[in-house]
């Protein structure tokens, strides 16, 4: 399989190139050249299937010819550790949870795939790879867990001292192994700052195999098609339309549906749910894309005023709106309607929502008020609620347990290399330390 960059159809690359450079050299996106239909009986077999065996299934198509079957059936293997489940909410109405990872959100996929195939590409050429990955909490502490004890690589978090929470900082600062936590005297921009300088510098680059595991890598979207076939397979047997609704930000979580549909998942349309970073629900009811800045909300993972993956969206469509709009369907939130859904949920399903899901929820109901369908809804559970613990609990009146998985990590001490935001700095630790 070729990958090709969303700015050009003509600058092709293969499945290691496009993994370790992550944004085309145009920085365009990468896309699969082709995206085959699953064979009929797979769909057959689909609810007799493991997460493990779908997975496999879905990947060995998209990526069969690239890797062999059993490394392939070892990457599944250490990714879906853990289950996605459909919980029924309401009639008609189901959470997809998507947070039974290690650090309890749906980026957990992501992140443990593409350190699979990472360490694949090392193991390839015998030199360790390096990932740099800058913080502001979340990011780092799932790319960290993804590629805990994987062979072949080591990864460096840089985040802001004193500007992450203390559950995110020990997320990413208490796991030791391959991973190392660098707490810079600065803000997130110089963190950055010192992971694009590093990527630039060609002493560093001759020296050691530097790579980012940002979220607009290939590796981290294939396995976010996964769980469309999963959820698809659990509410089968009501046989109802389906349709999902995807609380998001870059929108790399509804590419993922997209795919799954474009290998023939029967999926009758998306709901692009946001919070009040309304750019794509904007689009979808304007024809016009315009990006702004973020605002800020409770639902701050999808903060985002100018969402990455929407240049993939478009190529998938081959940028016809028409096309676009009989698939998708946009709607915005503010933050009262979203603390207002939690309410509601809490009281009437005794199921607790965290922010992300609440907004992904009110984006079904709006469909289903709109159009009075009768469909199957299912919404995305991104996150755990004690991830957003203040949030939950401000908004619900109650504690919110902090699972075991969070726990643990609270235990643990906290190590991390101390450091002034200066290049010179972080360049002779990174010659000198690896
Ligand atoms: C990242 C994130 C999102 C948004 O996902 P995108 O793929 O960026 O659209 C939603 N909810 C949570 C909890 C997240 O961490």
């Amino acid at each position: 399989m070729k990958f090709y960059s969303t700015n050009n159809k003509n600058l092709k690359v293969d499945l290691r190139e496009a993994v370790i450079r992550g944004l085309a050299p145009d920085n365009g996106l990468f896309m699969p050249e082709q995206i085959p239909m699953l064979p009929a009986n797979f769909f057959l077999e689909l609810p007799q299937m493991s997460f493990k065996q779908i997975g496999l299934e879905v990947v060995k198509n998209l990526l069969g010819k690239d890797v062999e079957e059993s490394v392939l059936e070892k990457m599944i293997d250490h990714t879906l550790q853990f289950e996605a489940p459909v919980v029924k909410v309401e009639d008609d109405v189901f959470a997809l949870e998507l947070f039974h990872g290690p650090t309890l959100a749906f980026k957990d996929f992501g992140a443990r795939f593409m350190s699979q195939l990472l360490s694949y590409f090392a193991q390839q050429q015998d030199q360790e790879v390096v990932i740099l990955v800058a913080t502001s909490g979340d990011t780092g502490s799932a790319v960290a867990n993804g590629f805990l004890g994987v062979k072949g690589t080591k990864v460096i978090v840089l985040y802001p001292s004193g500007k992450v929470s203390e559950i995110q900082e020990k997320q990413f600062t208490t796991l030791e192994q391959n991973i190392t936590a660098v707490e810079v005297k600065g803000t997130f921009d110089d963190c950055q700052r010192l992971v694009k300088q590093a990527f630039l510098d060609e002493e560093l680059r001759r020296k050691l195999f530097l790579t980012s595991a940002n979220s607009i890598n290939i590796a981290r979207l294939i396995p976010q098609s996964f769980y469309y076939f999963s959820a698809y397979a659990q509410v089968m047997e009501l046989g109802k339309p389906v349709v999902f609704s995807v609380p998001s930000g870059n929108f790399g979580n509804l590419t993922g549906g997209l795919l799954a549909q474009r290998m023939g998942l029967p999926i009758e349309a998306f709901i692009a749910a946001t919070n009040i970073n309304d750019v794509v629900p904007q689009y979808l009811h304007s024809k016009i894309f315009k990006a702004r800045a973020s605002a800020q909300t409770i639902s701050n993972a999808m903060d985002v005023g100018d969402p990455s993956n929407f240049v993939r969206l478009l190529d998938l469509f081959g940028n016809d709106f028409d096309a676009i709009s009989r698939t998708l369907i946009g709607y915005s939130f503010n933050d009262d309607q979203t603390r207002a859904a939690m309410r509601h949920v809490k009281a009437s399903a005794d199921y607790v929502l965290d922010p992300h899901g609440a907004v992904g929820y009110l984006g079904l109901q709006r469909y289903k008020d709109e159009r009075a369908t009768d469909v199957t809804g299912i919404f995305l559970e991104t996150a755990h609620p004690a991830k957003f613990k203040e949030v939950v609990e401000d908004t619900l009146k109650e504690v919110v347990a902090i699972p075991d998985t969070l726990q643990k990590f609270i235990q643990r001490p906290k190590r991390s290399v101390a450091m002034k935001a200066d290049f010179k700095e972080f360049k002779s630790y990174l010659s000198g330390s690896l």
